[in-house]
Order: structure tokens, then C-alpha cells, then sequence
């Protein structure tokens, strides 16, 4: 067992520090929110003050933080991290950032004689939950063989996608293809409703027919269709819409570097961006039905 530093304890940190915990790891754990620490400390975490403190003593930290500026800033510069945590312990970075993000951290970490892999996750907050994660991992195969048993108890599939980065950059490309299919899942809903269909029949007819996919089965973006999902508990508590407008951008800067074309991409992302200026940026990004639904609009 390990003793782990974990950074970032919101929808997804939270319940996966929690796993962790359940595994039998002990955990030093920081975040900004009070609520989120109390959670942690009732389960039995060990509270730092800030996060050069939980780093100290630990043989594995794990970060889980909203996007690239966050992670830098924990690991990077003058007040960075790195410096502090022990030679030869293994960093996770567990969000979904910019590839050069996690290949900036990745060489810094290697300059202080520290492994580290990048580990975007997919899977939920359902997923977090119930350790039921898929990771996409980027770095050495070494250094995933070592991570192996602390990324299983949170998750259930480790891919191996290439060198420092690659694991953002699949997790990039599916996060594009999520948001495009929550989008077009919203948008044949909405038109069902408008056209006298109950959304739960279309639902059903829909997971059984060639329109299947992840957002109709098990995230459905309409209220009243299913039991905990976000929809049904007034978008809160799943996957904030700014965090898919987030990587939606990060799929935008990866086709402008390779100058590979993404119409649809581009297009989803200015659907979730206007849904965000009309105020909904906080809501989970499945409330993007609300941009599309004549009935919720009126
Ligand atoms: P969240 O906003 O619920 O949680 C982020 C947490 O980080 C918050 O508790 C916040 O207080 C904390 N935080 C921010 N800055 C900090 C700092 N400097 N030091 C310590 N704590 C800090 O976000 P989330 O939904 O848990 O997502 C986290 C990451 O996982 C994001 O990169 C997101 O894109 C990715 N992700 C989310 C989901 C999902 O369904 N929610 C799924 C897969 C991946």
C-alpha cells in the first residue's frame, strides 16, 4: 500500500480519493473547497494545509484539478511542486489538459528525478464512483506497470496510448466526439418532443437502434427520462458544461497543430459556447438540450 498526495477533490477527485482510501492506500489530500476536505477527513484522509504539505511524505501523487493553468501552476515555477516531492515517487495527472501541459510537467518531473504519466480518465462522476474508470496513459511502460495498482483501484481500464502526452490526446479526441454526440443525442430528442414524441419512448426506441451511443444510455440530457443523471437533479453534480467548452478548445488547438480539419467539433463547441454565455456554464454540459428544446426555451 501506498501513501498517496491527492490534489483536487471535486466531482471526479472526490469520489476517486475516496477509492482510493477504501483500497487501503492512506491519503494526504488538498483542495480549495473546505466541503470536499471534510468529506475526505470523515473517510479517514489526512488534511494538508496547502499542497507542498500533502506532497511531502508521499510515494504517489495524484492531481485532479479543472484544466492546464491549475496543474501548472501546482507543478511549475518558483512555487511549483516538484521541488518538493520526494525523489523517486510517481505523479498521476489525472485531468484533462493541453498534451504540451503534461509534456511541460512530464520533462520537469524527469529533471527532479520524478516519474510521471499523464492519466485523463473517462467514465463520470458514475464512473468515479463506482471505480469504474477508463484511463488513457501517457509515459513510460514502466512507470504505468507501477502505477497499475493504485490506477485499479479507481478504475477498471488502463490503456497504454503512447509517450508523455499521447494519453491527453486520446482523451482530447474523445471528449470531441462526446460532446458532438451529447449535442446531436439533445438535438433528436428535442425534435421527437417537438414533433409529440414522449422522450422516454424515443430514449428507448433510440439505445435499441443505430442512434445508440454513451449520452442516450446512460447520461440521457432530458429531465424525468432517467434516475441519477445530472438532468434529473437540475443539470448538478456530473460534468460541467465550461469543462467540455474547455476541451472542445483543446481539440481546436490540436487540429490547428496538425491542421487536421474537425467541422463537427467546431461546431459543437460554439453550441456549448453560447449555451455558456446565456449563463449555463456551470450546469453539466448535458444541458445543452435546454439550447435546443422549443419547450424548456419557452
Ligand atoms: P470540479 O470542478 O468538480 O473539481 C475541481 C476541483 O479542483 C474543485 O474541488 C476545486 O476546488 C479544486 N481546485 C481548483 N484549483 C485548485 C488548486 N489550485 N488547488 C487545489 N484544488 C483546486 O471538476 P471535475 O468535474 O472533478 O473535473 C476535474 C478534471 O477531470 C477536469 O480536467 C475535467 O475536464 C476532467 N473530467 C471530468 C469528468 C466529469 O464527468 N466531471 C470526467 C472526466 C474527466
Amino acid at each position: 500500500m501506498s501513501h498517496i498526495a491527492f490534489i483536487g477533490l471535486g466531482n471526479m477527485g472526490g469520489p476517486m480519493a475516496l477509492n482510493l482510501l477504501k483500497a487501503g492506500h492512506t491519503l494526504s489530500v488538498f483542495d480549495l473547497s473546505p466541503a470536499a476536505l471534510k468529506t475526505l477527513a470523515d473517510a479517514g484522509a489526512g488534511v494538508a494545509t496547502n499542497a507542498i504539505a500533502a506532497v511531502s511524505d508521499a510515494d504517489v501523487v495524484v492531481s485532479m484539478l479543472p484544466a492546464s493553468r491549475h496543474v501548472e501552476s501546482l507543478y511549475l515555477g518558483r512555487d511549483g511542486v516538484i521541488g518538493r516531492i520526494r525523489p523517486g515517487a510517481l505523479i498521476l495527472e489525472c485531468s484533462t489538459i493541453a498534451t504540451r501541459s503534461a509534456v511541460a510537467v512530464a520533462k520537469a518531473a524527469g529533471e527532479a528525478g520524478l516519474a510521471m504519466l499523464d492519466a485523463p480518465v473517462s467514465g463520470g462522476t458514475g464512473g468515479a464512483i463506482a471505480g469504474t474508470l477508463t484511463f488513457m496513459v501517457g509515459g513510460p511502460a514502466d512507470a504505468l506497470e507501477r502505477a497499475r495498482p493504485v490506477l485499479l483501484a479507481m478504475g477498471k481500464n488502463l490503456f497504454h496510448a503512447g509517450e508523455h502526452g499521447a494519453g491527453q490526446t486520446a482523451k482530447i479526441c474523445n471528449n470531441m466526439l462526446l460532446g458532438i454526440l451529447m449535442a446531436g443525442t439533445a438535438e433528436a430528442l428535442a425534435l421527437g418532443m417537438a414533433n409529440g414524441l414522449d422522450p422516454r419512448v424515443l430514449s428507448d426506441i433510440m439505445c435499441k437502434s443505430s442512434g445508440r451511443n454513451w449520452a442516450l444510455e446512460v447520461y440521457n440530457p432530458v429531465p424525468g427520462v432517467m434516475d441519477n443523471v445530472p438532468a434529473s437533479r437540475g443539470y448538478s453534480g456530473g460534468f460541467g458544461l465550461d469543462l467540455m467548452l474547455k476541451d472542445l478548445g483543446l481539440a481546436a488547438e490540436a487540429a490547428m497543430g496538425a491542421k487536421s480539419p474537425i467541422p463537427l467539433g467546431e461546431l459543437a463547441r460554439n453550441l456549448y459556447a453560447l449555451h455558456s454565455g446565456a449563463g449555463a456554464g456551470a450546469l453539466d454540459f448535458s444541458s445543452i438540450v435546454q439550447l435546443l428544446n422549443k419547450r424548456s426555451a419557452a
